[in-house]
């Protein structure tokens, strides 16, 4: 069986510095640290981390006062670290450099009187987040109908903002349905939305041209990693999010010539070793990488953990 890997899979710049972000507190302040939501939706990566003495929790009235509290890639409300702030926690955001971008494009949208429209996925953390940084009422459209459904007239100032890991070519069909609704709109470039979202959904229409089916290797709550996986459908190809090997169901592969694989920016490249060792059970591979956009993207820590010993201060 041939196996052709998508590159760029896995891990992005974001990611790698939420991880950082844990593990150096974890090794500076010493266990335990406190992560508000996974810190990265993969259950993989999560249980690594606890085992090392993080400890994950939705509600800040679960950390105890004062202790080290980091904010998860997704990013949270204003409300959020407000709360952080009257508990006495020190907090480490670790926002993704991308998403806290949306934040302050929205921030700049609000302050030019316009009405801010968010693209996104009503229940996603991202979402929240940035629907919570938002001064001013923030409008959330996930369809083209949602768009029509607008209690706005044709003529209101609006902007439109989008989540980082929706499909680009879903969130073009949305903002376009914007530009026809509305006559004073404004927006950011959709390609500079995030540059790890872009190259995976690339390679896996590349990877889709040549497989006969597909497997995207990431955590059923990942978005990113859904988006990749519609995307391999919507090109034909049948495709399958799976978590890692354990999921793999011989059915999918048993005729295909040419099995392709990518993962989506939360899943460590060990859980496609993982599912590259489940297909060597049922029988030999041979692998393959797709040639792809090779990335230099490396975001800084935040300055607590670049400095000495002290403690982050309290958000403020
Ligand atoms: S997918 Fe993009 S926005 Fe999300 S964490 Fe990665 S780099 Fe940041």
């Amino acid at each position: 069986m041939q196996v052709m890997l998508a590159q760029p899979r896995g891990f992005c710049a974001g990611v790698i510095r939420a991880i950082d972000i844990v593990e150096q507190a974890l090794a500076k302040f010493g266990p335990p640290v406190y992560v508000r939501h996974e810190i990265v939706h993969n259950r993989h990566v999560v249980e690594s981390l606890r085992a090392k003495g993080a400890r994950f929790v939705e509600n800040l009235s679960e950390v105890p006062g004062g202790a080290i509290t980091i904010f998860s890639a997704h990013g949270v409300a204003r409300v959020v670290e407000l709360d952080a702030q009257a508990r006495g926690l020190q907090v480490l955001d670790a926002t993704c450099p991308l998403v806290a971008k949306v934040h302050g494009q929205g921030q700049r949208y609000v302050a030019q009187g316009r009405q801010v429209i968010l693209v996104g996925h009503a229940g996603h953390p991202e979402v929240e987040g940035t629907m919570g940084r938002i001064s001013g009422p923030v409008l959330l459209v996930q369809t083209e109908r949602d768009v029509d459904a607008l209690d706005l007239a044709a003529d209101t100032p609006v902007a439109y903002v989008t989540q980082t890991t929706l499909s680009v070519d879903d969130t073009r069909a949305i903002i376009a349905a914007l530009e026809r609704r509305f006559t004073d709109i404004v927006g950011p470039d959709i390609n500079d939305i995030c540059y790890a979202t872009q190259n995976r959904q690339s390679a896996v229409r590349e990877l889709a041209k040549i497989a006969d089916v597909i497997l995207v290797v990431g955590a059923k709550n990942s978005s990113n990693s859904n988006r990749l996986c519609e995307i391999g459908a919507e090109a034909g190809v049948p495709s399958y999010l799976i978590a890692d090997g354990s999921e793999l169901d011989a059915a999918w592969v048993h005729s295909a010539g040419m099995v392709g694989i990518t993962a989506g920016a939360s899943a460590p490249e060990e859980l496609v070793d993982d599912v590259l060792e489940a297909l060597r059970r049922l029988g030999p591979i041979e692998v393959s990488v797709l040639p792809g956009i090779e990335e230099k993207v490396e975001f800084r820590l935040p300055a607590e953990l670049l400095g000495g010993r002290s403690a982050p201060a309290s958000v403020s």
